[in-house]
């Protein structure tokens, strides 16, 4: 019970839509798994409710309703334990997280695994563009207070175990902290 008010959002870089390939998922599954905080993937509830609010040409996508996906969301969030994955963070209502990761991949690990989801061009460029992660980094930044905000290296599987225990810990700490 008192994890109640803890959430994370896994906030990463995603151009416009598709699978940016940093490792969100893959991380916030398994968080959910060892920590038993609950995971919402932010891309597959707008898909489920059709949360959208037009489209994007040119990179040919729907644009997310993010009014719609935050009223979807407030009920749960208030409860807390949750692991929220989407690459941006602007649009979430601050008192919603507690803690805020950035995933960071290095641009050619992240140029290979995009290459083999068959990304355009276009897509590819502006997905590897390092400043991206610098944007987003810093979008997370400007939405929270800067002590909540941690950037992970997500490029090889040990990445994955390392960051999964310290933020573990993290979690353990932050109970303690908050438990009396
Ligand atoms: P996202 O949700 O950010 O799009 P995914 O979790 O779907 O990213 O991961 C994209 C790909 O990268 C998957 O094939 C996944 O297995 C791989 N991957 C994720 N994290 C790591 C890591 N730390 N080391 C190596 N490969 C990873
Ligand atoms: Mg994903």
């Amino acid at each position: 019970a008192f994890l109640g008010g803890l959430s994370f959002p896994l906030c990463i870089r995603e151009a416009a839509s598709g699978t940016p390939g940093v490792g969100k998922t893959t991380l916030g599954k398994e968080l959910a798994a060892r920590s038993g905080l609950k995971y919402v993937n932010v891309g597959d509830l707008a898909r489920e409710g059709q949360l959208y609010d037009g489209y994007d040409e040119e990179y040919d996508c729907p644009i997310l309703d993010e009014d719609r996906v935050v009223d979807e969301l407030e009920n749960q969030m208030s409860e807390g334990g949750v692991i929220v994955d989407y690459h941006g963070c602007d649009f979430f209502p601050e008192r919603w997280f507690h803690i805020v990761f950035v995933l960071k991949t290095d641009n050619s690990v992240l140029y290979k695994r995009l290459e083999t989801r068959g990304y355009n061009e276009k897509k590819l460029k502006d997905n590897v563009q390092c400043e991206i992660f610098q944007i987003l980094y810093e979008e997370a930044l400007a939405s929270y207070s800067e002590e909540i905000v941690h950037q992970l290296p997500s490029n090889k599987p040990e990445d994955l175990e390392d960051n999964i225990n310290q933020i573990l810990n993290w979690i353990e700490q932050w109970i303690k902290d908050h438990s009396s």
